[in-house]
């Protein structure tokens, strides 16, 4: 199917619903508008967020005085009941302070490197001879595992040691598009919702058949491995092009568990590894100075509200994580959600709406380890659709922005196809700014981002997508998310269209319609949160 027919089609799709029977304010949406392109605070929120306060792990010092921060700016701005609120993380908090590394011998350079979050400091200056061991590849057994270790413990022994082989990062010839097609996104927002229901569980497995090890229980054996042999530092590649770095965590959270650990940019580590293949004598140092914070256990999400006036009692929400990797400033993941949330509240607040239902901001923490935040949240406020609190039924939507720094382009709210329809009724007059529809999901599984925290529970998260400009490519989780990466027109257009529809919600008679007791997905069966990434320098679950 050419474009254009596809174009057309999903026009005449989109058109084959009835017709609307949402009859948003467009005298408010003219204003929000105005509002959002004349005085647009979204750069100097992101500019505070990032390069005052960044990176903003979690557990860290940085992520509470950005929170603090946060509210303190949405008082100034008229918002009400601006508060911190605690959930328990159960790990310290952990930061970089200093980190060099250098090639000493056969050459002296210095190296592009990362620390590994919650590993430990090096004892000082640490200068060795680099060795690199190549573990048994996947899956791995005990026993091979055991037996390869057992066979490189004299190598390693008080080495500086690079682990696994250096990854080959092809050149890419096939540019990736920075925006997303119209007739792309018309097709996505008018497809069959995602199904419904649990992972598969799948028969148990024979207990007397031995089961391959996790990534995880590989990557902890190794880190005590290490440690066991003096090595004094550990290094990983990133395995990315033009020296992108995603460094995640010691996924123990525990740094008595392993050894001083880089993520190196995969140039660095290929030239390394070259030169021990020729078998030359390589000689490193470095000097990592890490900090724990043992009150980073508690966590904290930053709440504040617009008050409603009829219907206080109900509440529509948006909201992003605050909470950041620690290899840049974490802007596009995810200071740029939060200046786009804030940003919305403020305009709103600024042209002196009154809302209906309240109207509440939420910044998250902990949502780079697993959703925590705002499982935390939805667990203590809303409980489930199961075991619902009082607040349950008084829930009106909560919109998420989590994807980088395109303008908004479609809506997916968990829901029946009803919810669907008010957002894409409501949504039509914003079309020139990018957003072309809305579309709903069944899945009650998290993963992701924020918004599944709230699916999970049976309520209506709504997660929006947004044009990819370098966000997969370059900024996701990488030592490149900064400031520099925002465009600016994308965001400004992002708060105006969160803006209008989180006001629409709040000001419409009835809640966004929910899921009958007869229609709701079962609930996936209890699980723990998204695990966290694993300690290699690849892979992670999360936005
Ligand atoms: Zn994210």
């Amino acid at each position: 199917m050419s474009k254009v027919v596809a174009v057309a089609a999903a026009i005449l799709l989109a058109g084959a619903v009835p017709l609307a029977e949402e009859h948003p304010d467009q005298s408010v949406f003219w204003k929000i508008r105005q509002e959002g392109s004349a005085n647009s605070r979204i750069l100097p929120t992101l500019h505070v967020l990032t390069d005052v306060y960044g990176p903003r792990l979690t557990g860290s010092p940085n992520l509470k005085a950005a929170g603090e921060w946060a509210l303190q700016q949405m008082r100034d701005w008229g918002l009400k009941n601006a508060h911190l609120e605690p959930w328990d993380f159960g790990h310290a908090g952990w930061l970089n302070e200093r980190l060099v590394a250098h090639l000493i011998a056969p050459v002296k350079d210095a190296l592009v490197v990362e620390a590994l979050s919650w590993t430990p400091s090096t004892n000082g200056v640490a200068r060795g001879a680099a060795v690199q061991i190549v573990l048994p590849s996947s899956p791995v057994m005990q026993a091979d595992l055991t037996s390869y270790l057992d066979s490189v413990k004299n190598t390693v022994k008080g080495k500086i040691v690079l682990v696994g082989p250096h990854q080959t990062v092809p050149v890419t010839f096939n540019p990736v598009p920075l925006r997303r097609e119209d007739a792309d996104v018309l097709s996505q927002m008018t497809a069959a919702p995602a199904a419904a229901g649990p992972r598969g569980q799948g028969p148990a497995p024979e207990p007397s058949s031995p089961r391959p090890l996790t990534n995880n229980q590989v990557q902890e054996q190794v880190n005590q491995f290490l440690l066991a042999n003096g090595v004094l530092v550990r290094i990983n590649d990133a395995g990315r092009d033009h020296g992108q770095i995603r460094a995640f965590s010691n996924n123990t959270y525990d740094v008595s568990k392993a050894p001083p650990t880089v993520v190196m940019r995969n140039e660095d580590y290929g030239r390394i590894s070259r030169l021990l293949a020729d078998k030359r004598t390589v000689e490193l140092e470095f000097e990592i100075v890490n900090r724990t914070y043992p009150d980073g256990r508690t966590n904290y999400n930053a709440v504040a509200e617009i008050p409603g006036s009829d219907k206080a009692d109900e509440v529509v929400m948006l909201g992003g994580h605050l909470d950041s990797w620690h290899a840049a400033t974490g802007a596009t993941d995810n200071a740029i959600g939060c200046s786009i949330m804030m940003e919305a509240a403020r305009i709103l607040t600024a042209i002196g709406v009154k809302p209906r239902r309240t109207i509440r901001v939420a910044l998250w923490s902990g949502e780079e380890q697993g959703l925590l935040g705002s499982q935390a949240y939805v667990k203590q406020h809303f409980g489930t659709f199961e075991g619902p609190k009082a607040e349950y039924d008084k829930f009106a939507g909560y919109f998420n922005v989590d994807s980088g720094t395109g303008r908004v382009r479609g809506l997916t709210v968990f829901g029946p196809s009803a919810a669907g329809m008010v957002l894409r009724e409501a949504a039509a007059s914003l079309k020139d700014l990018g957003l072309l529809g809305a579309t709903t999901t069944r899945t009650r599984q998290t993963g992701g981002t924020d918004s599944t925290s709230f699916n999970a529970a049976g309520l209506p998260g709504v997660n929006t997508l947004l044009d990819p400009i370098q966000y997969q490519t370059y900024t996701w989780h990488t030592n490149l998310d900064t400031y520099e990466r925002i465009v600016e027109e994308d965001v400004k257009q992002s708060a105006i269209v969160i803006a209008s529809m989180v006001y629409h919600l709040a000001m419409r008679d009835e809640q966004l319609p929910r899921f009958s007791k007869e229609e709701m997905p079962r609930a996936p069966r209890e699980t723990p949160p998204t695990p966290a990434p694993a300690s290699t320098a690849t892979g992670t679950r999360t936005n």
